[in-house]
């Protein structure tokens, strides 16, 4: 894990020739405070693309489901004074932005979101090949966990991988092979990678075993984020967990697991966007 590098110019640049043609929809990008799992309460530029195979119960980025004829890019990390470029965007496009954001000693790293980032892997892929040609920054990525094969594309670019682990109790969606097989791979690949579970008011306990007994053999010492389901106006989305079921589970899972920490989504808790 890379996180605390800082983030740096390198002193060439890549040539045109170099960079690929490639195109992939963005939603946005904008510079902020980390709000969940391991990296939380660091600054981050986030990457966020546009596309999910996934419906979540408890989505709160539904604008990202499908692609957009526009992104809103940040013009000055944290100021969010938003431009707005037509999708889809070429790959020497999304490196100039990003080395717009380059400011030293800001962001410890970059999160590549959605969405469903994996969705753009081949994009991906060589989007990252060219950034660490000009660019020195930790990459994040954060997904559903669910795309093992296009996972495989990116490992040798990434330092650090939240993947979600889908309840179906409270995300509607079921991929325990698909999760499972996904966190084998970033075991094995020696890349930082932790879990986190969303949970509501309906989490079964049987979703619930499944789950740590997934982690488990894989790698005990992984660590195991509950995440409260934040409370939304919007009518159907899930209740959050009661202070005691959450106290029930966090005990439970401890049982199997080395590190299992509850962390609600701080940047939300600050009305950051
Ligand atoms: S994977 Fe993420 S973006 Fe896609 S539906 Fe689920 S919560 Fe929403």
């Amino acid at each position: 894990m890379m996180i605390g590098k800082e983030m740096a110019i390198a002193p060439h640049q890549e040539s045109v020739q170099d960079v690929s043609t490639q195109t992939a929809a963005l939603v946005e990008i904008f510079s902020a405070i980390q709000g969940e799992g391991l990296n939380v309460g660091t600054r981050q530029l986030f990457v966020r693309f546009g596309g999910c195979d996934l419906r979540c119960r408890f989505c709160d980025s539904a604008n990202t489901w499908h692609t957009q004829a526009i992104c809103k890019i940040e013009a000055t990390p944290g100021q969010r004074d938003f431009e707005v470029h037509p999708n889809p965007v070429e790959i020497a496009q999304l490196i100039a932005w990003v080395k717009r954001q380059a400011v030293v000693n800001l962001h410890d790293s970059l999160s590549l979101t959605g969405g469903e980032p994996l969705l753009h892997a081949d994009f991906l892929a060589d989007f990252l090949n060219q950034l660490r040609k000009t660019i020195q920054i930790p990459i994040y990525l954060e997904t559903g966990g669910h795309r093992p094969d296009d996972l495989r594309k990116l490992l040798p670019y990434l330092d650090m991988v939240g993947m979600d682990l889908k309840l179906p109790s409270v995300s509607g969606e079921t991929h325990w092979e698909a999760h499972e097989a996904f966190l084998k791979i970033c075991d094995q690949s020696g890349v930082t990678v932790f879990c986190k579970l969303i949970t509501s008011r309906d989490t079964t306990d049987a979703d619930l075993d499944q789950a740590t007994a997934l982690v488990a053999r894989v790698n005990p010492n992984i660590p195991l984020f509950f995440q409260p389901v934040t409370p939304l106006t919007d009518k159907g989305q899930p209740a959050p967990p009661t202070p005691q079921q959450v106290l029930d589970w966090q005990a439970k899972c401890k049982q199997q697991l080395t590190s299992v920490r509850v962390i609600p989504q701080t940047h939300k808790m600050i009305g950051q966007l």
